[in-house]
């Protein structure tokens, strides 16, 4: 766990149909994590399957890419600290009917396949999706709310 740990965050094409982009931004920002990268994509399905690789081989994973591909997604890196496992709290489980009350599933979701958000599962996938969705990198920045938010900083 670090102060700096990035984490990759994607609203999916459900999630900006259903006009959910800042509410799902306000979390993050709330919460006290810091915007490193932001921007609205139509990904191609080739780079989905890039994204979803591991997932390969499922039966879901046709429909997956189809409903990934159906419309842009907003691809966003946030930093701060435990960015990865709880940025993972804050989406919920995969599940959007076993995600607690207060989660983004579990406020705004119902279906496996129609669960609005992505968030890396881990700092060496968050890197690996960082590198995939913004290889023109990030963006550097101070933020002045860092030491009312993080503890000897
Ligand atoms: P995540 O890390 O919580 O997003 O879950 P996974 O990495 O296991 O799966 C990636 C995405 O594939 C999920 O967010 C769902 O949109 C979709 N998915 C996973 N499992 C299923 C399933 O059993 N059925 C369907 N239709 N979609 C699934
Ligand atoms: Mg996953």
């Amino acid at each position: 766990m670090s102060v700096n740990e990035r984490t990759y965050i994607m609203i999916k094409p459900d999630g900006v149909q259903r006009n959910l982009v800042g509410k799902i931004i306000a979390r993050f920002e709330e919460r006290g994590y810091k915007l490193i990268a932001l921007k609205l994509v139509h990904a191609t399905p080739e780079h989905l399957e890039k994204h979803y690789e591991d997932l390969k081989g499922k039966g879901f994973f046709p429909g997956l890419i189809k409903y990934m591909a159906s419309g842009p997604v907003v691809a966003m890196v946030w930093q701060g600290l435990d960015a990865v496992k709880t940025g993972r709290v804050m989406l919920g489980a995969t599940n959007p009917l076993a995600s607690p009350i207060g989660s983004i599933r579990g406020d705004y979701a119902l279906s496996v396949g129609r669960n609005i958000c992505h968030g890396s599962d881990s700092v060496e996938s968050a890197e690996k999706e960082i590198a995939l969705w913004f290889p023109e990198g990030i963006v550097q920045w101070t933020s002045e709310l860092e030491p009312w938010v993080l503890e000897n900083n």
